[in-house]
């Protein structure tokens, strides 16, 4: 029998790549997608939609970590063994505009969860999506499981609450729960918003001659950025372990925003010193200045390792919108 998966946040970068991982190991995945106005699924729409691929056939439910009992009533009716909290609002600089729902979403969604599995007294897994940014303003590098959290915004604020939610059912119910702690990852799926998409996708229009500058806030910041596709393999890893644990997943280098900017622009050709104009209006009310993960333990424990190189990433995203922005111009075929 196919093992079950539940995931929230489905419709999100490392949702989408989560569930390609989970078919590929014979999961039967199921996922949670919330109402919105629009439909949503672009990520996933290969994974349902496909008719070639026999195997591949994701469900999905409606719910929403704001609604316990939508929680509720679906860990009691799919009883998954297996279960990924990845939903939340995960934008930084957004999380000071609205911190209240940042928070009901990353805190207390999380807790709602736990408690839908406490109730169904079902026997499962459970893995929470904390991040990296916990450590916040930390001056301890690299940063790994034992070091201090420091959160420098609401929505790190919420990560730590879920964090240590997630330790307390844990050590309170006996529930199998781990905490990811993941630091930057990105992927051509990650949100337009995030600065390394930002400037990817930025990037191909200037390149294609559709857009002139690209505005961007602080470009000293440093963060250790990875690959997506790599990452939720150690989430999977995590839940496979004899006992729940918490882990940091990270590549162990750090790049400033004006070395993924040389680093993206120069592939292509381009200075982007010509290019990109600071606006304020990016700038967090407090900031981050440098992370950098030590990831030992996974690596020993998990025996999980990074994959793709800073460089390749860089390229990888720079290509994917390339070729996307061709599209968007010229169609299919990616000519006039
Ligand atoms: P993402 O692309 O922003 O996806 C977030 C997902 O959460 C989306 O599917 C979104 O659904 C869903 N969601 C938001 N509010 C919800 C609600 N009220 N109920 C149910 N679902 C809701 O994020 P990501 O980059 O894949 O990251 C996945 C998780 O890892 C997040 O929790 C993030 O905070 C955490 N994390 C990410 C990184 C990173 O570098 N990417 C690092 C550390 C931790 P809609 O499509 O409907 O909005
Ligand atoms: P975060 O680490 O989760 O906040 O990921 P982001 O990709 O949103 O931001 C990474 C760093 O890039 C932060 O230190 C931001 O201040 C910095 N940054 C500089 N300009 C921008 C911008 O225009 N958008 C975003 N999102 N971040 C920017």
């Amino acid at each position: 029998m196919a093992k079950v998966a539940l995931i929230t946040g489905i419709t999100g970068q490392d949702g989408s790549y989560l569930s390609e991982l989970l078919f590929k190991k014979g999961y039967e995945v199921y996922g949670l997608i919330r109402r919105a106005s629009t439909f949503n699924t672009k990520r996933i729409d290969h994974l349902y939609r496909d008719p070639h691929e026999q195997n591949v056939h994701l469900k999905l439910v409606y719910g929403d970590l704001n609604d316990a009992s939508s929680l509720n009533r679906i860990i009691k009716t799919i009883k998954p063994e297996e279960i990924y909290n990845l939903a939340a609002q995960s934008h930084v600089r957004v999380s000071f505009d609205i911190p209240e729902y940042t928070s009901e979403i990353g805190a207390l969604g999380a807790t709602r969860l736990l408690e839908a599995i406490r109730d169904s007294g079902i026997k499962t897994k459970y893995y929470q999506a904390s991040s990296s940014e916990m450590f916040g303003n930390s001056k301890d590098f690299p940063q790994n499981e034992k070091t201090p959290f420091y959160p420098r915004s609401p929505y790190a604020v919420s990560k730590v609450y879920a964090y240590w939610i997630t330790v307390n059912y844990r050590e309170a119910y006996n529930i199998f729960a781990c905490n990811g702690i993941l630091f930057n990852h990105e992927s051509p799926r990650r949100g337009e918003t995030f600065v390394t998409r930002k400037i990817t996708l930025g990037l191909a229009r200037i390149k294609h001659g559709v857009q002139k500058k690209l505005f961007l806030g602080n470009l000293d910041a440093k963060r250790d950025w990875g690959f997506a596709g790599d990452y939720v393999e150690a989430m999977w890893l995590m839940l496979q372990q004899k006992k729940a644990d918490d882990f940091v997943v990270a590549t162990g280098e750090t790049h400033s925003v004006k070395e993924f900017l040389a680093e993206a622009f120069g592939y292509a050709g381009l200075d982007w010193k010509k290019f990109v104009e600071i606006d304020k209006r990016y700038f967090r009310p407090t900031e981050v200045d440098c992370l950098i993960g030590d990831s030992s333990k996974a690596r020993k424990s998990l025996n999980w390792k990074p994959k793709v190189k800073f460089k390749d990433l860089v390229k990888m995203m720079v290509d994917s919108d390339m070729d996307l922005v061709k599209k968007e111009l010229y169609g299919e075929k990616g000519r006039k």
